[in-house]
């Protein structure tokens, strides 16, 4: 069983080993909205840079923030960079009705959409592309080819498959080749701002290669090195380095939106497998995002195929599912996160998908305590454990125990919130803070005085610590405990 009921101090929510992040918006950023949508299950806020303010993204962060202080969570916050992302920008009265064979004008200068003519947010556009190359608006439902260069600033391009358009849609280029830095100025801005207010994740959109998030992590570095980042997976170039990008970063997104527009849509569903899997071997944390819910947007239940799919990223191990504009602006903003807790809930109880047995490698300089995790998540198994215990200073343990994917609970206590915070986004793991760090045997037994009082645990359960001994070296972990909680 991997649902644990509230306990009987503060009001803990319910809890589900895959995580929800909500992307919030308008339809979830008031205090009381976002205290249900935690309440219900969410363990990530998404704050995207691609909309809004910084007042608004200032205000839902100190809300998150209080509400964490209220329920004693630790919801995380993900902060979301645009990265060179294609938009138009304003449409005259919100939309237009683009007709297959009509001509519309791409401009580089800013101007009010029309009919006749579109603002594009890339400077490089007629320098970069050439006619005969697609343009994809609104993730592909609408798609244009250019059919000539007319200046350094405009591009005329005809409707191949027309639709309605409407604000600040994304548009893609899938056949051209473009010369965008991997942070826009507006990326810099929005770290910075990320960065001064403690965000815990930064995700980085369009990613092509591993020197990507290099780039970023010096930017980290020198401001928060705690903050982790997030690789989002949605170019052809990033599918192809994406090893080398994995090895870099300190998480991933499957980002199937724009992946989907990118690269043939049918070629998605194994790449997102074939991430999965990767990021699971190496410890990483991995989301599943864009369209789970798509229909809930307007309507208040799911199709049986988005149940499938959410069902199906659980089945494969990923560590959180997303949802993005079913939170932000949808109508049935909380119904959707109760339907997606639901799937997670029905799909750990009822399966057993995780556990894939692969051994810690021998030439890692973590080799040692990835071998204790791994010894003690197989032990959980033998002995049908209900909890494996761990303490943590840097959040490695909990990562490593979580990589292997147990079926009994993990618990992580450690001295620092931010590390309780980037806990959050990870499979499985439940943290807590604890600072008295006299010795390792006081540790083992305040940490189940904790458990068995919030009844996580209780009498004759059986237990596995994963420790440092000694304490005070705050050295990796060093030791496993098994007990029977008395
Ligand atoms: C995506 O393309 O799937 C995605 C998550 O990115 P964004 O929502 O930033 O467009």
């Amino acid at each position: 069983m991997k649902h644990y009921s509230a306990n009987s101090g503060n009001a803990i929510p319910r809890y589900n080993k895959t995580r929800i992040i909500a992307t919030i918006g308008p339809a979830t950023s008031s205090y009381e909205m976002l205290k249900k949508i935690i309440k219900a299950g969410v363990d990530v806020c998404r704050i995207n840079f691609s909309h809004g303010q910084y007042a608004s993204h200032l205000e839902v962060i100190d809300r998150v923030r209080a509400i964490n202080e209220e329920l004693g969570t630790h919801i995380c916050i993900l902060g979301d960079l645009q990265g060179p992302k294609l938009r138009i920008g304003e449409i005259e009265k919100g939309f237009v009705d683009l007709k297959r064979g009509e001509k519309i004008i791409l401009s580089t200068i800013k101007c009010i959409g029309t009919k006749q003519k579109l603002y594009i947010n890339y400077q490089n556009l007629a320098k970069d592309v050439k006619p005969g190359e697609r343009v994809l608006l609104d993730d592909g439902k609408i798609e244009l080819k250019f059919t000539e260069i007319l200046n350094d600033t405009e591009v005329l391009a005809q409707v191949i498959v027309g639709g309605l358009l409407t604000s600040r849609k994304g548009f893609n280029l899938p056949n051209s080749n473009l010369s965008v830095p991997s942070l826009t100025p507006k990326d810099h801005d929005d770290l910075r701002f990320a960065l001064e207010h403690d965000v815990d994740w930064i995700g980085l959109s369009f990613v092509r290669e591993a020197n990507d998030i290099v780039e970023l992590r010096k930017i980290i570095n020198a401001h928060n090195p705690r903050t982790r980042i997030i690789a989002k997976i949605e170019k052809p170039q990033a599918v192809k380095n994406f090893d080398a990008i994995l090895k870099v970063t300190d998480g991933v997104m499957v980002a199937r939106g724009d992946l989907g527009v990118e690269m043939p849509m049918q070629k998605v569903p194994i790449i997102q497998k074939q991430i999965v899997e990767k990021c699971i071997i190496a410890a990483k944390p991995v989301i599943i995002a864009t369209q789970m819910m798509e229909s809930m947007i307007e309507n208040s239940t799911p199709t049986r195929a988005e149940v499938n799919d959410v069902a199906n990223a659980v089945l494969d191990g990923a560590d959180a599912v997303m949802l993005s504009a079913e939170t932000s602006v949808g109508k049935h903003a909380l119904k959707t996160i109760q339907v997606v807790e639901k799937v997670i809930s029905e799909m750990e109880v009822n399966a057993n998908p995780y556990y894939k047995g692969i051994k810690p490698m021998p030439n890692s300089p973590t080799f040692i305590s990835d071998e204790l995790c791994f010894t003690a998540v197989r032990m959980s198994e033998h002995l049908n454990a209900k909890s494996i215990i761990g303490m943590t200073h840097s959040g490695y343990t909990g990562i490593k125990l979580s990589s292997f994917r147990p079926n009994c609970d993990i618990f992580v206590f450690t001295h620092n919130h931010s590390v309780l915070r980037t806990l959050n986004l990870v499979w499985g793991v439940r943290g807590f803070y604890y600072e008295n760090e006299e010795s390792t045997d006081k540790t083992i037994s305040d940490a189940l005085d904790v458990l068995k009082e919030r009844n996580f645990v209780k009498i004759g359960d059986i237990v596995i610590n994963c420790a440092s001994m000694p304490i005070q070296a705050k050295q990796r972990t060093n030791t496993l405990k098994v007990s029977v909680v008395e």
